[in-house]
């Protein structure tokens, strides 16, 4: 049982293939896209280049492992550097707040905005930090999640109030809200609404607090680009431009993979593809979801995206990310994830790289990204039709609202991508995409699990399953996977790799 068909070449499929490559198992990689990296892929036009999906790298320690696995130096593939601030809050009334790592300036923003709050500070940290604790510490997010995990974490949960929404963990610390939008929106980063998702992802704040917020030289795609370099290096095999088209299966177990580049035989298959994607449309029809469980599931919610070269910059307004509040908060919420309307008002996040690296733009320019979370294909929403009027709606928005002056008039280059570019070129069920969405009852044992529960040779890695959606959620289901998969079917010595036990002993001696 030694060779391992992937299907998907995101974040998720290309760390479970460099770490079973690794360990000595033969993996093939499969990726309907022309480059590797998922959502992660780039970009490139009259000399701007810009990062399609993921922009800002958190827990950089997991990406280095990876590197280390591979008997590598991220050094020599990667140059990462810290950013500070993490990100500007623009706020609906035209205050902002410069979000950092570092406590006391924090606090003395935070006391500007709302005298006496600063005191939260440090009792809400440390509450993050005991979330971050229990999933990143004590492992609970790089191990498959079972009932018995659960019932092991259930009274720390209770204790902690894991189980209450980000928002009103936040309320119980906070008063004013836009300090209550700033301590509850990270569910956002990972495709949840803050008013439903459970506290337990606020360990988010501390992760980016203790291990910082960074910048890759050649944007969020080179990370996955290096990947997949040293995938191939030790090894392992990448076929882009190839989409699967069925999980073969026979007997109960998984025998190959079809595609669109001819049939894959596999001992072990992993479907990093979209969990309603892979569920509806390459299993068989015997274990493909039951219109109830269709019914049930809860999707993430989608983003419009615009890509806007401009031949100037704006270094006062728009440090490396930046976040622009509109004037609600639940409401819009509740209408991208819950109505399923598209509002008149929207909150944007930008990401502006050549902040940080001029050469991601020609010179005198900027590389401007601009996101705009907005429901998935479940609303009725025409995006052929809506799409450009949208679009120009945000870009009188940047003007006025976050004083983007003359921007208009210097676009050079403008691209932009919508839900439904989500579900045709990266197959996510409904345009959602960041997978199921991140609640209560769609977390932890509840989630997709890592391993097929009626086909045995059959997991899943990536935003759709445990502990779900980010880069650092990915990559860490990379670990339970591959947990999973090596417990079930461990390689006989002779078949395991001089070079996984070197990178194994590598990380004892570090500990
Ligand atoms: C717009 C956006 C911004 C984000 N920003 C951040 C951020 O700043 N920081 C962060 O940490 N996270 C961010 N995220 C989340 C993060 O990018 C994702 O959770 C993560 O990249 C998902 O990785 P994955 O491996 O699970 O799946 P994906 O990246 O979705 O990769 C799945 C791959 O499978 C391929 N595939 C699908 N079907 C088939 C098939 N039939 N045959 C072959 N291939 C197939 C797809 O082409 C795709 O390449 C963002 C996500 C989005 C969408």
């Amino acid at each position: 049982m030694k060779k391992v068909v992937i299907i998907g070449a995101g974040f998720g499929g290309l760390s479970l293939g460099l770490r079973l490559q690794a360990r000595g198992y033969e993996v093939t990689v499969l990726d309907k896209q022309s480059q590797p990296g998922g959502h992660a892929v780039r970009l490139q036009e009259r000399g701007y280049t810009f990062d399609m999906g993921p922009s800002l790298i958190t827990a950089p320690e997991l990406i280095e492992e990876l590197f280390r696995l591979a008997g590598k130096r991220m050094e020599d593939y990667l140059t990462l550097v810290p950013l500070d601030p993490y990100y500007r809050i623009y706020f609906w009334d035209g205050s902002f707040l410069d979000y950092t790592g570092d406590a006391e300036r924090m606090k003395a923003q935070i006391a500007a905005l709302s005298p006496g709050e600063e005191k939260a500070y440090d009792a809400f940290m440390e509450r993050s930090r005991q979330f971050y604790k229990a999933v990143i510490i004590d492992g609970l997010g790089e191990r498959p999640f079972t009932w018995r995990e659960l019932w092991k974490f259930l009274p720390q949960a209770l204790r902690l109030g894991a189980f209450r929404s980000s928002y009103s963990l936040a309320a119980r610390y906070f008063r004013d809200e836009r300090l209550r939008f700033t301590f509850s929106f990270h569910p956002l980063f990972i495709g949840g609404d803050p008013f439903l998702a459970p506290a337990v992802y606020q360990m988010i704040p501390y992760l980016e607090k203790t291990g910082g917020v960074w910048y890759a030289y050649g944007g969020m795609h080179a990370v996955a680009e290096a990947l997949a370099k040293v995938f191939q290096e030790i090894g392992g095999t990448l076929f882009l431009e190839t989409e699967a088209e069925e999980i073969r299966v026979r007997n109960g177990r998984a025998y190959a993979v079809r595609s669109s580049k001819g049939e894959f035989p596999a001992d072990i298959v992993v479907s990093n593809a979209d969990y309603y994607h892979t569920f509806t449309r390459l299993l068989p029809e015997p274990y493909r979801l039951s219109p109830f469980k269709k019914q049930m599931l809860w999707y993430s919610m989608s983003a419009f995206i615009l890509y806007l070269g401009v031949r100037r910059t704006y270094p006062e307004r728009l440090p490396h990310h930046t976040i622009a509040l509109g004037p609600r908060y639940k409401g819009l919420v509740k209408d991208i994830f819950r109505r399923k309307v598209l509002a008149e008002d929207f909150s944007l996040y930008l990401h502006v790289p050549t902040r940080t690296e001029a050469g991601m733009a020609p010179p005198g320019s900027e590389s401007l990204y601009v996101l705009s979370p907005v429901p998935n294909l479940q609303a009725k929403i025409d995006w052929a039709k809506a799409a450009d009027t949208y679009a120009e709606k945000i870009i009188r928005s940047l003007e006025e609202r976050i004083g983007l002056k003359g921007l208009r008039d210097s676009i050079e280059v403008r691209a932009q991508f919508t839900p439904e570019d989500f579900m045709r070129e990266r197959n996510c069920g409904f345009g959602a995409a960041w997978g199921p969405e991140p609640v209560l009852w769609q977390t932890a044992v509840l989630r997709p699990s890592n391993r097929h529960k009626r086909i045995p040779n059959l997991f899943l890695v990536g935003a759709g399953t445990h502990p779900g959606a980010g880069v650092p959620g990915v990559l860490l289901s990379a670990k339970a996977t591959e947990r999973a998969l090596v417990e079930a079917y461990p390689l006989s010595s002779r078949s395991q790799s001089k070079l996984y036990e070197g990178a194994a002993f590598l990380e004892l001696r570090e500990r």
